[in-house]
C-alpha cells in the first residue's frame, strides 16, 4: 500500500482533530480523559507552532532581502512593487467593502443591548489606541537595530531590514554577490528545515484542532450566533469566491488548481490562527506547487504576511458595525467611511498572531466613538474566528504572488 501524501495526511490529521474535538466536547470539560488529551493536545500542538516560528525569522529575513535584491535581474522591478503594493490595496479593499456590506444588509446585534453583556463587560479594560498613538507605535516597529529584531522576532521590523538590505544589494550589484549568494543559502537550508518540520505538521495540526474545537463555548456561540454566520459567511466569501475569482481572471488559474496547491498552508493558518508561524509553509506552497517563482514569491509573501490581511480587515469593518447596533448607535456614511479607512489601518498594523486583530480594533471603535469595553463580548468566540480570517488572509497573499506574477511576467512573454 502506498503512504499517503503529506497534503492527505494533513487533511486526515485535520479531519481526526475536529472529530477527536467534538467527541471530548461531549465527554464535558471537566471529565479527565477531557483534561488529559487537552493536556497532551496542547504540548503537541505547541511543539509544531514553536517549530515553525524557530525557522520562521532566518526564513523571512533570508527570504525577503534575496527577493528584493533577485528583483534586481527582473527588467519589471517597478511593476513588481507597483502590482504588489495595488493587489494588496485593492482585495483588502473589497474585503472591507464586503464586511460593511454584510453588516448592513444583516444588522447583526440589532435588537440585542449592550447591557445583555453587562458582566462580560464589568472589569475589563481595554487598553487605548487613538489613531495617533497607534501610527507613531507602528511607525516605531518599523526601524530597529537588526539584531534586536532577528532575537526578539520582530517580524515587521526584520521584514523592514531585509527589503532595505535587499535594495542595497541591487545598488551595490557585482560586489556584494558573496553576501548574496550566503543569504540564498541560508533561505535554501531554511526551506529544508521547513520541509522536515512539515512531516510533523498532521500531528501538528490534530492537536490544534482538538484544543480549538473541544474550548468553544457553545452557549456562547448560540447567544451570538448571527454575527458569527454574518462574519464567517462573508469571509468565505471573500475566501471561496471573490479572491478565488480574481486569480482566475487575471492569472487564469482554477480554483481547484489553487486550493490543492495551498492547502497545506491554509490548514496551518487555519490551526495555528498566525500567518507569521505560517509564513514558511505558504512560501514552500507557492513555489513548490503553485509554481511561484522565488523572486516574486519571497518578496511578495512575507511583505503581505505582514501587511495584507484580507480576513482581518473584513471582521474589523464587520465587527464594528456589529457593536455599533449593540451600542445603538447609527453609524452615517462618513463614519462608515472612516471605519473602512481605520479598518485597513488596523488590518495592516496588526501583527500575524492570534487575536491580534482585536487588539487593534480598539483604534477602530474609537475612530467612530463606540464603546470599546463591548471587545470583550467578542473575545470569547474570537479563537474560532480568528482561524477562519487567518485562514483568508494567508490565502490573499498566495494569490497574491500568482496574480503578480501573472501581471509582470506577461508582456515580456
Ligand atoms: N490571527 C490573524 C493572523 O495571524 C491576525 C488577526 O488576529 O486578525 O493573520
Amino acid at each position: 500500500m502506498r503512504f499517503p501524501s503529506l497534503n492527505t495526511q494533513i487533511l486526515l490529521g485535520a479531519m481526526g482533530g475536529v472529530a477527536a474535538g467534538l467527541a471530548l466536547s461531549a465527554a464535558g470539560k471537566n471529565a479527565p480523559v477531557t483534561q488529559h488529551s487537552l493536556y497532551a493536545a496542547g504540548l503537541v500542538g505547541n511543539l509544531f507552532i514553536d517549530l515553525l516560528k524557530m525557522v520562521l525569522i532566518p526564513l523571512v529575513f533570508t527570504s525577503i532581502a534575496v527577493g528584493v535584491a533577485n528583483l534586481r535581474a527582473h527588467s519589471q522591478m517597478h511593476r513588481v512593487w507597483v502590482a504588489t503594493l495595488g493587489f494588496f490595496a485593492l482585495s483588502m479593499s473589497i474585503a472591507i467593502v464586503l464586511g460593511l456590506g454584510a453588516a448592513n444588509l444583516f444588522e447583526p446585534g440589532r435588537g440585542m443591548h449592550l447591557e445583555m453583556f453587562r458582566e462580560a463587560i464589568q472589569g475589563y479594560e481595554a487598553k487605548q489606541l487613538p489613531l495617533p498613538e497607534f501610527f507613531a507605535q507602528f511607525l516605531h516597529g518599523l526601524f530597529m537595530n537588526p539584531v534586536t529584531a532577528l532575537a526578539e522576532g520582530h517580524v515587521l521590523a526584520v521584514v523592514v531590514f531585509g527589503l532595505i538590505l535587499g535594495i542595497a544589494l541591487v545598488v551595490g550589484g557585482e560586489r556584494y554577490r558573496n553576501v548574496l549568494q550566503f543569504l540564498q543559502e541560508l533561505l535554501d537550508l531554511s526551506l529544508m528545515l521547513v520541509g522536515w518540520i512539515m512531516r510533523l505538521a498532521p500531528f501538528g495540526i490534530m492537536a490544534l484542532l482538538i484544543r480549538l474545537v473541544a474550548t468553544q463555548d457553545v452557549t456562547l456561540l448560540a447567544t451570538l450566533g448571527k454575527f458569527i454566520m454574518v462574519v464567517l459567511g462573508t469571509t468565505l466569501l471573500h475566501g471561496v469566491v471573490v479572491l478565488p475569482l480574481l486569480l482566475y481572471l487575471v492569472a487564469g488559474v482554477t480554483p481547484l488548481r489553487f486550493f490543492r496547491g495551498s492547502r497545506e498552508a491554509l490548514v496551518t493558518a487555519f490551526a495555528t490562527s498566525s500567518s507569521s508561524a505560517t509564513l514558511p509553509v505558504s512560501l514552500r506552497c507557492a513555489e513548490q506547487n503553485l509554481h511561484v517563482k522565488r523572486d516574486i514569491a519571497s518578496f511578495v509573501i512575507p511583505l503581505g504576511a505582514t501587511v495584507n490581511m484580507d480576513g482581518t480587515a473584513l471582521y474589523e469593518a464587520a465587527a464594528a458595525l456589529f457593536i455599533a447596533n449593540l451600542a445603538g448607535i447609527e453609524l452615517s456614511g462618513v463614519q462608515q467611511l472612516v471605519v473602512f479607512f481605520t479598518a485597513m489601518i488596523a488590518a495592516m498594523g496588526a501583527p500575524g498572531i492570534p487575536s491580534a486583530g482585536m487588539v487593534t480594533m480598539v483604534m477602530v471603535l474609537q475612530s467612530v466613538g463606540l464603546p470599546v469595553e463591548a471587545i470583550a463580548i467578542l473575545l470569547p468566540i474570537d479563537r474560532l474566528l480568528d482561524a477562519f480570517r487567518t485562514a483568508v488572509n494567508v490565502e490573499d497573499d498566495m494569490i497574491g504572488s500568482m496574480i503578480v506574477q501573472k501581471l509582470v511576467r506577461e508582456p515580456a512573454g
